[in-house]
């Protein structure tokens, strides 16, 4: 029976491949210089199972920018030192239904960030991480990406440039929760940070095992490094799935039924619990921000592996 799963889950992405490779709809993220030069024809496909094999298709090893996916980790990294109960109240937890770096949603719902997978909030996590080992904060992010990802993940220096040139905005959201006393740490500084983790270079192949990392109740299925605690596998997936893709989660969860994160870099993880971590990477986005080729990818793997949440057989 394991063989066979393996050979179907080959062969349904081969088949999404070939189905969504020429789809050309939606365009690169220009908002951030180094996203608009980024080849459009890029499409690759990752997932990665409980017992630690790897399937690979396309411009899987392709490293580009982790963007918002980032957020999901910082989350779990937060989770770490602060109680479930704590990031609901210091950051919020539920949908904002505003743009990911949305102000009115913070002035409207609590005057704190909303959600930890809005930029708001992402700022908001990664100022409550605490640092370990005497490490600088950032080291401490650093190397919990590089366990989460079984290798040493680099800033991709120049999309770093490029987006804190351009982050003005994202320091005034750091700013407007200082006023409100709902950002925990220096507010440049943490948006320093979020500017770094955002523009980690990751591949699809690094967020798939990221993502089955989280399928896999916390273990990384590679390495069988115990990352995440499972309480906060749990709370992490209700958040991506509330949240996880701008303001089309709902309509997400709608047709697909997965908790999962986009990026404006062009990737998007989906968690199957106790399944699989997949991800697709392919820089064209749609107007909320969602990779359309990585939509459409997923949702047909999704289908043929009968992968939905809500399907309870
Ligand atoms: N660094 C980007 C920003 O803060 C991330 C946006 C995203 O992927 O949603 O604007």
């Amino acid at each position: 029976a394991q063989k066979a799963d393996k050979n179907i889950i080959q062969k349904v992405m081969n088949e999404a491949y070939e189905k969504f490779k020429n789809d050309s709809r939606g365009k690169n993220a220009d908002y951030i210089p180094y996203l608009a030069k980024v080849d459009s024809n890029l499409y690759g496909i990752a997932i990665v199972t409980p017992d630690g094999k790897v399937y690979e298709l396309g411009d899987s090893k392709f490293e580009f920018g982790i963007e918002s996916i980032s957020k999901v980790f910082v989350l779990c990294l937060a989770l770490e030192s602060n109680t479930p109960e704590e990031i609901a109240q210091k950051v919020g937890v539920n949908a904002t239904g505003f743009p990911f770096n949305s102000v009115t949603s913070i002035e409207l719902q609590g005057k704190r960030a909303v959600n930890p997978l809005v930029n708001a909030g992402a700022m908001a996590t990664n100022s409550l991480v605490k640092v370990q080992n005497g490490n600088s904060k950032w080291k401490t992010i650093n190397d919990y990406f590089n366990r989460l990802a079984a290798r040493e993940i680099k800033v991709i220096d120049e999309l770093y440039h490029s987006e804190a040139e351009t982050n003005q905005h994202n320091q005034a959201i750091a700013i407007l929760l200082q006023s409100y006393n709902t950002i925990y740490d220096d507010p440049i500084m943490t948006c320093d940070l979020y500017t770094r983790q955002c523009s980690f270079g990751t591949s699809a192949k690094d967020l798939a095992i990221m993502a089955a990392t989280l399928a896999n109740n916390g273990v990384n299925p590679v390495t069988k490094d115990k990352i995440i605690n499972p309480q906060n596998v749990t709370k992490t997936l209700a958040v991506m799935t509330t949240s996880g893709l701008y303001e089309d989660s709902g309509q997400w969860l709608y047709d697909i039924g997965l908790p999962a994160k986009s990026g404006v870099g062009g990737g998007i993880i989906a968690v199957a619990p106790g399944k699989m971590g997949i991800c697709v990477f392919s820089p064209r986005v749609d107007q909320a921000g969602n990779s359309v080729k990585a939509i459409e990818t997923i949702k047909y793997i999704a289908e043929k592996l009968q992968l939905n949440i809500f399907n309870p057989m």
